[in-house]
Protein backbone atom coordinates (compact mmCIF):
# COMPACT_ATOMS: atom_id res chain seq x y z
CA UNK A 1 0.00 0.00 0.00
CA UNK A 2 1.22 3.56 -0.75
CA UNK A 3 2.90 5.71 2.20
CA UNK A 4 2.63 9.39 2.24
CA UNK A 5 4.72 11.95 4.21
CA UNK A 6 1.59 13.65 5.38
CA UNK A 7 -2.23 12.35 5.70
CA UNK A 8 -4.87 14.61 6.64
CA UNK A 9 -8.13 13.39 7.72
CA UNK A 10 -10.92 14.98 6.64
CA UNK A 11 -10.74 17.54 3.57
CA UNK A 12 -13.14 20.27 5.32
CA UNK A 13 -12.56 23.40 6.27
CA UNK A 14 -9.42 22.69 8.32
CA UNK A 15 -8.14 19.80 5.89
CA UNK A 16 -8.46 21.76 3.29
CA UNK A 17 -6.90 24.63 4.47
CA UNK A 18 -4.02 23.44 5.80
CA UNK A 19 -3.01 21.54 2.58
CA UNK A 20 -3.65 24.78 0.21
CA UNK A 21 -1.25 26.82 3.05
CA UNK A 22 1.44 23.96 2.55
CA UNK A 23 0.71 23.94 -1.41
CA UNK A 24 1.33 27.95 -1.60
CA UNK A 25 4.08 28.24 0.12
CA UNK A 26 5.48 25.48 -1.78
CA UNK A 27 5.99 22.99 1.21
CA UNK A 28 4.89 20.16 -1.04
CA UNK A 29 7.26 19.86 -3.56
CA UNK A 30 9.18 17.33 -1.99
CA UNK A 31 6.80 16.16 0.05
CA UNK A 32 3.87 13.52 -0.09
CA UNK A 33 -0.11 14.80 0.95
CA UNK A 34 -2.78 12.13 1.33
CA UNK A 35 -6.00 13.39 2.67
CA UNK A 36 -8.54 11.47 3.25
CA UNK A 37 -12.27 12.53 2.45
CA UNK A 38 -15.33 10.40 2.20
CA UNK A 39 -17.48 12.64 0.29
CA UNK A 40 -17.83 12.12 -3.55
CA UNK A 41 -19.17 15.75 -4.18
CA UNK A 42 -17.69 19.00 -2.89
CA UNK A 43 -20.70 21.78 -3.27
CA UNK A 44 -21.85 24.69 -0.95
CA UNK A 45 -22.86 23.21 2.32
CA UNK A 46 -21.36 26.24 4.82
CA UNK A 47 -21.44 30.23 5.34
CA UNK A 48 -18.32 30.71 7.09
CA UNK A 49 -18.84 34.55 8.07
CA UNK A 50 -16.32 36.38 11.06
CA UNK A 51 -14.62 40.13 11.47
CA UNK A 52 -11.90 40.19 9.50
CA UNK A 53 -9.60 40.63 12.41
CA UNK A 54 -6.26 38.60 10.27
CA UNK A 55 -5.84 38.14 6.96
CA UNK A 56 -6.54 35.23 5.33
CA UNK A 57 -6.13 33.75 1.63
CA UNK A 58 -9.72 33.42 0.30
CA UNK A 59 -10.49 37.24 0.21
CA UNK A 60 -12.00 35.88 -3.70
CA UNK A 61 -14.12 33.57 -1.96
CA UNK A 62 -15.95 36.37 0.48
CA UNK A 63 -19.28 36.50 -0.99
CA UNK A 64 -20.46 39.86 1.04
CA UNK A 65 -18.63 42.54 3.67
CA UNK A 66 -20.64 44.76 5.88
CA UNK A 67 -19.28 47.48 7.53
CA UNK A 68 -22.33 48.07 10.12
CA UNK A 69 -24.70 45.49 12.20
CA UNK A 70 -27.27 45.51 14.38
CA UNK A 71 -27.83 44.11 17.80
CA UNK A 72 -31.70 43.26 19.21
CA UNK A 73 -33.40 42.58 22.34
CA UNK A 74 -37.33 43.36 22.63
CA UNK A 75 -37.80 47.34 22.48
CA UNK A 76 -33.99 47.98 21.48
CA UNK A 77 -31.86 47.93 19.01
CA UNK A 78 -27.99 49.14 19.15
CA UNK A 79 -26.45 50.07 15.61
CA UNK A 80 -22.71 49.33 15.52
CA UNK A 81 -20.43 50.00 13.32
CA UNK A 82 -16.97 48.01 12.59
CA UNK A 83 -15.00 49.71 9.82
CA UNK A 84 -11.99 48.82 10.86
CA UNK A 85 -12.71 45.07 11.40
CA UNK A 86 -15.59 44.20 8.72
CA UNK A 87 -17.34 41.68 8.58
CA UNK A 88 -17.39 39.19 5.67
CA UNK A 89 -18.76 35.82 4.25
CA UNK A 90 -17.35 33.21 3.11
CA UNK A 91 -19.29 30.92 0.39
CA UNK A 92 -18.40 27.09 0.95
CA UNK A 93 -18.84 26.28 -2.70
CA UNK A 94 -16.32 28.65 -3.67
CA UNK A 95 -13.63 28.18 -1.00
CA UNK A 96 -13.67 23.92 -2.45
CA UNK A 97 -13.30 25.10 -5.85
CA UNK A 98 -10.42 27.26 -5.60
CA UNK A 99 -8.37 24.89 -3.29
CA UNK A 100 -9.38 21.88 -5.55
CA UNK A 101 -8.44 23.28 -8.45
CA UNK A 102 -5.00 24.65 -6.72
CA UNK A 103 -4.34 21.23 -5.51
CA UNK A 104 -5.34 19.03 -8.36
CA UNK A 105 -2.13 20.95 -10.07
CA UNK A 106 0.22 18.91 -7.56
CA UNK A 107 0.92 15.39 -8.61
CA UNK A 108 1.91 14.70 -4.62
CA UNK A 109 -1.51 15.31 -3.91
CA UNK A 110 -3.77 12.52 -3.37
CA UNK A 111 -7.58 11.97 -2.44
CA UNK A 112 -8.89 8.53 -0.80
CA UNK A 113 -11.99 8.51 1.10
CA UNK A 114 -10.53 5.91 3.55
CA UNK A 115 -7.81 5.82 5.82
CA UNK A 116 -7.71 2.14 4.70
CA UNK A 117 -6.83 2.43 1.26
CA UNK A 118 -3.10 3.80 2.28
CA UNK A 119 -0.42 2.99 4.87
CA UNK A 120 -0.35 5.35 7.33
CA UNK A 121 2.22 3.60 9.67
CA UNK A 122 5.09 6.16 9.40
CA UNK A 123 2.98 9.47 8.26
CA UNK A 124 2.39 12.42 10.04
CA UNK A 125 -1.21 12.82 10.55
CA UNK A 126 -3.36 16.23 10.59
CA UNK A 127 -6.80 14.96 12.09
CA UNK A 128 -9.67 17.40 11.83
CA UNK A 129 -12.44 14.91 12.26
CA UNK A 130 -13.61 14.76 16.10
CA UNK A 131 -14.40 12.30 18.30
CA UNK A 132 -17.72 12.97 20.12
CA UNK A 133 -19.55 11.04 22.25
CA UNK A 134 -23.88 11.78 23.00
CA UNK A 135 -23.50 13.87 26.18
CA UNK A 136 -26.84 15.45 27.62
CA UNK A 137 -24.56 18.24 29.70
CA UNK A 138 -23.15 19.58 27.09
CA UNK A 139 -23.87 22.21 25.24
CA UNK A 140 -24.04 23.58 21.46
CA UNK A 141 -24.61 26.35 18.86
CA UNK A 142 -27.27 24.81 16.80
CA UNK A 143 -28.96 25.99 13.66
CA UNK A 144 -30.37 26.48 10.67
CA UNK A 145 -30.18 29.20 7.90
CA UNK A 146 -32.14 29.45 4.65
CA UNK A 147 -31.00 31.66 1.72
CA UNK A 148 -34.45 33.46 0.17
CA UNK A 149 -35.25 35.49 -2.98
CA UNK A 150 -37.61 38.43 -3.00
CA UNK A 151 -38.78 39.77 -5.96
CA UNK A 152 -39.09 43.17 -5.08
CA UNK A 153 -36.49 45.42 -3.01
CA UNK A 154 -37.17 44.24 0.71
CA UNK A 155 -33.63 44.05 2.78
CA UNK A 156 -30.77 46.64 3.80
CA UNK A 157 -27.99 45.39 2.14
CA UNK A 158 -25.48 47.62 4.28
CA UNK A 159 -26.00 46.59 7.53
CA UNK A 160 -26.55 43.17 8.94
CA UNK A 161 -28.35 41.83 12.02
CA UNK A 162 -25.84 39.75 14.44
CA UNK A 163 -28.42 38.99 16.77
CA UNK A 164 -32.02 39.67 17.19
CA UNK A 165 -33.77 38.26 20.50
CA UNK A 166 -36.80 39.34 19.94
CA UNK A 167 -38.56 35.42 19.95
CA UNK A 168 -39.20 32.56 21.99
CA UNK A 169 -36.60 31.34 23.91
CA UNK A 170 -38.08 28.07 25.32
CA UNK A 171 -35.60 28.05 28.78
CA UNK A 172 -32.65 28.68 26.73
CA UNK A 173 -30.63 31.20 24.31
CA UNK A 174 -32.65 31.85 20.88
CA UNK A 175 -31.62 34.31 18.96
CA UNK A 176 -32.23 35.45 14.55
CA UNK A 177 -29.33 36.82 12.79
CA UNK A 178 -29.69 37.81 9.28
CA UNK A 179 -26.89 38.22 6.28
CA UNK A 180 -28.83 40.64 3.58
CA UNK A 181 -26.30 39.96 0.60
CA UNK A 182 -28.34 42.31 -1.79
CA UNK A 183 -31.32 44.33 -1.84
CA UNK A 184 -33.28 41.18 -3.26
CA UNK A 185 -31.76 38.07 -1.08
CA UNK A 186 -30.22 37.29 2.53
CA UNK A 187 -29.19 34.44 4.68
CA UNK A 188 -31.70 34.07 7.47
CA UNK A 189 -30.91 31.68 10.37
CA UNK A 190 -32.54 30.58 13.60
CA UNK A 191 -29.66 30.30 16.36
CA UNK A 192 -30.35 27.88 19.64
CA UNK A 193 -27.51 27.72 22.42
CA UNK A 194 -28.45 24.73 24.44
CA UNK A 195 -27.67 21.34 25.13
CA UNK A 196 -30.31 20.17 22.43
CA UNK A 197 -32.48 18.35 24.59
CA UNK A 198 -35.32 19.69 23.29
CA UNK A 199 -36.55 18.62 20.07
CA UNK A 200 -38.64 21.14 19.62
CA UNK A 201 -36.08 23.94 19.11
CA UNK A 202 -35.40 21.55 15.90
CA UNK A 203 -37.99 22.60 14.42
CA UNK A 204 -36.13 25.27 12.39
CA UNK A 205 -38.26 25.67 9.00
CA UNK A 206 -41.48 26.83 10.94
CA UNK A 207 -39.03 29.12 13.47
CA UNK A 208 -37.71 30.50 10.18
CA UNK A 209 -41.11 30.71 8.60
CA UNK A 210 -42.50 32.41 11.42
CA UNK A 211 -39.94 35.01 11.49
CA UNK A 212 -39.84 35.96 8.11
CA UNK A 213 -43.64 36.57 7.37
CA UNK A 214 -44.86 37.96 10.87
CA UNK A 215 -41.31 39.50 12.09
CA UNK A 216 -39.99 40.31 8.94
CA UNK A 217 -42.99 41.34 7.20
CA UNK A 218 -41.97 39.33 4.26
CA UNK A 219 -44.97 37.53 2.38
CA UNK A 220 -43.64 37.33 -0.94
CA UNK A 221 -39.78 35.13 -0.82
CA UNK A 222 -38.51 31.72 -2.34
CA UNK A 223 -35.63 29.57 -0.62
CA UNK A 224 -32.82 28.82 -2.51
CA UNK A 225 -30.39 27.47 -0.16
CA UNK A 226 -30.42 25.60 3.24
CA UNK A 227 -27.65 25.19 6.06
CA UNK A 228 -27.99 23.16 9.18
CA UNK A 229 -25.40 22.62 11.68
CA UNK A 230 -24.36 22.01 15.18
CA UNK A 231 -20.96 23.12 16.79
CA UNK A 232 -19.97 22.05 19.99
CA UNK A 233 -19.49 24.66 22.75
CA UNK A 234 -17.09 22.58 24.24
CA UNK A 235 -13.40 20.98 23.62
CA UNK A 236 -14.19 17.34 22.23
CA UNK A 237 -11.71 14.61 23.52
CA UNK A 238 -7.86 15.40 22.47
CA UNK A 239 -5.50 11.89 22.38
CA UNK A 240 -2.27 13.83 21.91
CA UNK A 241 0.54 11.83 20.45
CA UNK A 242 4.18 12.06 18.65
CA UNK A 243 2.96 11.93 14.87
CA UNK A 244 -0.73 12.98 15.27
CA UNK A 245 -2.14 16.62 15.52
CA UNK A 246 -5.67 17.47 15.73
CA UNK A 247 -6.65 20.57 13.73
CA UNK A 248 -10.61 21.98 12.89
CA UNK A 249 -12.95 22.18 15.68
CA UNK A 250 -11.51 18.99 16.62
CA UNK A 251 -8.06 20.37 17.38
CA UNK A 252 -9.77 23.31 19.92
CA UNK A 253 -10.25 26.05 16.92
CA UNK A 254 -13.42 26.98 17.90
CA UNK A 255 -13.93 29.77 20.19
CA UNK A 256 -16.59 28.64 22.62
CA UNK A 257 -18.34 31.63 23.61
CA UNK A 258 -19.11 32.30 19.79
CA UNK A 259 -18.51 29.37 18.05
CA UNK A 260 -16.32 31.31 15.24
CA UNK A 261 -14.17 28.93 14.05
CA UNK A 262 -13.04 30.14 10.30
CA UNK A 263 -10.13 32.44 10.88
CA UNK A 264 -8.61 30.35 13.96
CA UNK A 265 -8.25 27.24 11.47
CA UNK A 266 -6.79 29.93 9.15
CA UNK A 267 -4.10 31.19 11.96
CA UNK A 268 -3.75 27.39 12.80
CA UNK A 269 -2.45 26.53 9.05
CA UNK A 270 -0.37 29.17 8.91
CA UNK A 271 1.52 27.98 12.41
CA UNK A 272 1.79 24.34 10.76
CA UNK A 273 2.92 25.28 8.16
CA UNK A 274 5.83 28.14 9.46
CA UNK A 275 6.48 25.06 11.61
CA UNK A 276 5.82 21.83 9.09
CA UNK A 277 9.75 20.54 9.08
CA UNK A 278 9.56 20.13 12.87
CA UNK A 279 5.68 19.96 13.02
CA UNK A 280 6.19 16.86 15.71
CA UNK A 281 8.26 19.20 18.00
CA UNK A 282 6.65 22.32 17.63
CA UNK A 283 4.29 24.20 20.84
CA UNK A 284 1.07 23.07 20.69
CA UNK A 285 -1.24 26.04 18.98
CA UNK A 286 -4.30 27.00 20.86
CA UNK A 287 -6.40 29.57 22.03
CA UNK A 288 -5.31 32.44 24.80
CA UNK A 289 -6.01 30.53 27.62
CA UNK A 290 -7.49 33.37 28.95
CA UNK A 291 -10.56 33.03 26.48
CA UNK A 292 -10.63 29.96 27.32
CA UNK A 293 -10.79 30.75 31.03
CA UNK A 294 -13.49 33.79 30.48
CA UNK A 295 -15.65 31.34 27.70
CA UNK A 296 -15.65 28.77 30.82
CA UNK A 297 -17.26 31.52 33.09
CA UNK A 298 -19.52 32.80 30.52
CA UNK A 299 -20.70 29.55 29.15
CA UNK A 300 -21.32 28.15 33.35
CA UNK A 301 -23.71 31.37 33.30
CA UNK A 302 -25.21 31.02 30.32
CA UNK A 303 -26.25 27.47 31.30
CA UNK A 304 -27.44 28.15 34.92
CA UNK A 305 -28.96 31.96 33.20
CA UNK A 306 -30.54 31.65 30.20
CA UNK A 307 -32.95 33.96 30.66
CA UNK A 308 -30.67 36.64 31.29
CA UNK A 309 -28.26 35.79 27.90
CA UNK A 310 -30.75 39.05 25.53
CA UNK A 311 -29.44 41.18 27.97
CA UNK A 312 -26.23 40.40 28.53
CA UNK A 313 -25.43 40.24 24.88
CA UNK A 314 -26.78 43.49 24.52
CA UNK A 315 -25.10 44.84 27.20
CA UNK A 316 -21.88 43.77 25.86
CA UNK A 317 -21.90 45.34 22.82
CA UNK A 318 -22.30 48.86 24.76
CA UNK A 319 -18.92 48.85 24.57
CA UNK A 320 -17.00 50.28 21.67
CA UNK A 321 -17.67 47.76 18.58
CA UNK A 322 -13.85 47.55 18.06
CA UNK A 323 -13.23 46.56 21.56
CA UNK A 324 -16.00 44.06 21.45
CA UNK A 325 -15.13 42.35 18.26
CA UNK A 326 -11.70 42.40 19.33
CA UNK A 327 -12.66 40.86 22.26
CA UNK A 328 -14.85 38.32 20.26
CA UNK A 329 -12.15 37.33 17.98
CA UNK A 330 -9.30 36.73 20.46
CA UNK A 331 -7.53 40.24 19.66
CA UNK A 332 -8.08 42.23 22.59
CA UNK A 333 -5.91 43.54 25.44
CA UNK A 334 -6.04 43.43 29.01
CA UNK A 335 -7.81 46.89 28.98
CA UNK A 336 -10.17 46.08 26.38
CA UNK A 337 -10.72 42.49 27.92
CA UNK A 338 -11.61 44.85 31.14
CA UNK A 339 -13.97 47.23 28.99
CA UNK A 340 -16.38 44.06 28.15
CA UNK A 341 -15.58 42.19 31.26
CA UNK A 342 -17.32 45.68 33.29
CA UNK A 343 -20.32 45.50 31.18
CA UNK A 344 -21.30 41.82 32.54
CA UNK A 345 -23.73 41.67 35.81
CA UNK A 346 -20.82 41.26 38.36
CA UNK A 347 -22.18 39.01 41.09
CA UNK A 348 -23.84 36.44 38.88
CA UNK A 349 -20.30 36.19 36.47
CA UNK A 350 -18.98 35.73 40.52
CA UNK A 351 -20.92 33.48 41.44
CA UNK A 352 -20.42 31.23 37.87
CA UNK A 353 -17.16 30.74 39.37
CA UNK A 354 -18.13 28.58 42.15
CA UNK A 355 -20.86 26.39 40.40
C1 LIG B 1 -23.34 24.89 8.89
C2 LIG B 1 -22.17 25.49 9.63
C3 LIG B 1 -21.94 26.86 9.56
C4 LIG B 1 -20.84 27.42 10.24
N1 LIG B 1 -20.66 28.77 10.19
C5 LIG B 1 -19.57 29.31 10.78
C6 LIG B 1 -19.31 30.70 10.66
O1 LIG B 1 -20.14 31.45 10.12
N2 LIG B 1 -18.16 31.20 11.18
C7 LIG B 1 -17.26 30.40 11.82
O2 LIG B 1 -16.20 30.89 12.25
N3 LIG B 1 -17.50 29.10 11.99
C8 LIG B 1 -18.63 28.52 11.49
N4 LIG B 1 -18.86 27.18 11.64
C9 LIG B 1 -17.94 26.41 12.49
C10 LIG B 1 -16.70 25.92 11.73
O3 LIG B 1 -16.03 26.98 11.10
C11 LIG B 1 -17.02 24.86 10.70
O4 LIG B 1 -17.65 23.78 11.32
C12 LIG B 1 -15.80 24.36 9.95
O5 LIG B 1 -16.27 23.68 8.82
C13 LIG B 1 -14.93 23.46 10.81
O6 LIG B 1 -13.92 22.91 10.02
P1 LIG B 1 -13.43 21.41 10.22
O7 LIG B 1 -12.46 21.14 9.16
O8 LIG B 1 -13.05 21.21 11.63
O9 LIG B 1 -14.73 20.52 9.99
P2 LIG B 1 -15.45 20.24 8.60
O10 LIG B 1 -15.40 21.42 7.74
O11 LIG B 1 -16.79 19.68 8.96
O12 LIG B 1 -14.55 19.10 7.94
C14 LIG B 1 -14.49 17.80 8.40
C15 LIG B 1 -14.41 16.89 7.17
O13 LIG B 1 -14.21 15.54 7.61
C16 LIG B 1 -14.93 14.69 6.74
N5 LIG B 1 -15.12 13.41 7.44
C17 LIG B 1 -16.14 13.03 8.24
N6 LIG B 1 -15.94 11.77 8.69
C18 LIG B 1 -14.73 11.37 8.20
C19 LIG B 1 -13.96 10.19 8.33
N7 LIG B 1 -14.37 9.18 9.08
N8 LIG B 1 -12.79 10.12 7.68
C20 LIG B 1 -12.34 11.16 6.93
N9 LIG B 1 -13.04 12.31 6.78
C21 LIG B 1 -14.22 12.42 7.40
C22 LIG B 1 -16.19 15.46 6.45
O14 LIG B 1 -16.80 15.00 5.25
C23 LIG B 1 -15.67 16.89 6.34
O15 LIG B 1 -15.35 17.22 5.00
C24 LIG B 1 -19.96 26.59 11.00
C25 LIG B 1 -20.26 25.24 11.11
C26 LIG B 1 -21.33 24.70 10.44
C27 LIG B 1 -21.60 23.21 10.60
Amino acid sequence: MKEFDYIIIGGGCAGLSLAYELEINEKLKDKTLAIIEPRTEYKKDKTWSFWKVSTHNFDDCVKKSWKNFSVNIPKKTNYLECINYPYQSVDSGLFYEKINNKLKENKNISFFKDISEINSKNSFVFNSVPSIKKDYHNLWQHFCGMEIETQNDFFDEEIFNLMDFECDQRESVHFFYTLPYSKTSALVESTWLSKMNDSSQKDYDSQIKDYIENHLNLKNYKITYKEVGAIPLFYPPYEETKNKLNIGTAGGMTRLSTGYTFLNIQEHSKYICQNIENISNAKKFEINKKYQFLDDIFLRVLDKNPEMMPDIFFKMFESSPKTVIKFLSNKSNFFEDLSVILKMPKLTFLRALFY
